[in-house]
């Protein structure tokens, strides 16, 4: 579950009730419930984030700022900047010398995101609705990773006219994808991850 930037605004937002169950047909408010085991995170330094217990059906959940995602070693940001660079043309190799990470790491990267590009295009596209963009829906069949990246870049430039100042695109695609960009099955449709409540969050938390 991705929540925002800014670890006092999750704690402000979980302690005030503001922080919904996001399991299907659940939605009852979260409470604190302690913190996952500290992990360091390549890109973004060692985070420990806050764990949450829901009140009505009393499942946990993580609760990640939008600089990580679920499982991965490093930051959204450079995996982003891994996409956009395999999306105007590089190899993985090259990829790879350029984020200065392994290249079977990237190779992962690029593997997963293939496999799930039409789940995570299918999930931006509901958030780009949810903003009342008008933007033309890219065929992921070709070129899937440029697909993902053109929407992500369509979306933060959405998000920034409708909030004012700026916004990280892959930070805003951790959010909307709930943290599961990368995740085996990628992001869950209709999960409550949507754009809505979390991308004030993130604005109020890395203005
Ligand atoms: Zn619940």
């Amino acid at each position: 579950m991705t929540v925002g930037v800014d670890r006092a605004a999750v704690e402000t937002a979980l302690c005030g009730g503001g922080l919904r169950c996001p399991t299907p047909g659940c939605g009852r408010r979260l409470a604190p419930w302690g913190s996952a085991r500290e992990r360091g995170v390549r890109g973004a330094g060692r985070l420990r984030p806050r764990r949450a217990r829901c009140t009505g059906c009393r499942g946990t959940h993580v609760l990640l700022p939008a600089s990580v995602l679920l499982r991965r070693a490093d930051a959204v940001t450079v995996i982003g900047a891994a996409l956009l660079a395999k999306a105007s043309g590089c190899g993985h190799r090259r990829v790879a010398e350029l984020v200065g990470r392994p290249a079977s790491t990237v190779r992962g990267w690029l593997r997963r995101i293939t496999a799930v590009a039409a789940r995570a295009l299918a999930v931006l596209a509901a958030a780009a609705a949810e903003l009342g963009t008008e933007f033309v829906a890219p065929v992921p069949t070709n070129d899937p990773v440029g697909a993902v990246v053109e929407l992500v870049g369509a979306l933060a430039r959405a998000v920034a006219r409708r909030l004012g100042g700026s916004c990280e695109p892959w930070r805003l695609a951790a959010v909307i994808s709930g943290g599961r960009l990368l995740a085996p099955t990628g992001p869950d449709l209709g999960s409550d991850a949507g754009v809505a409540g979390n991308t004030s969050r993130l604005w109020a938390g890395d203005p």
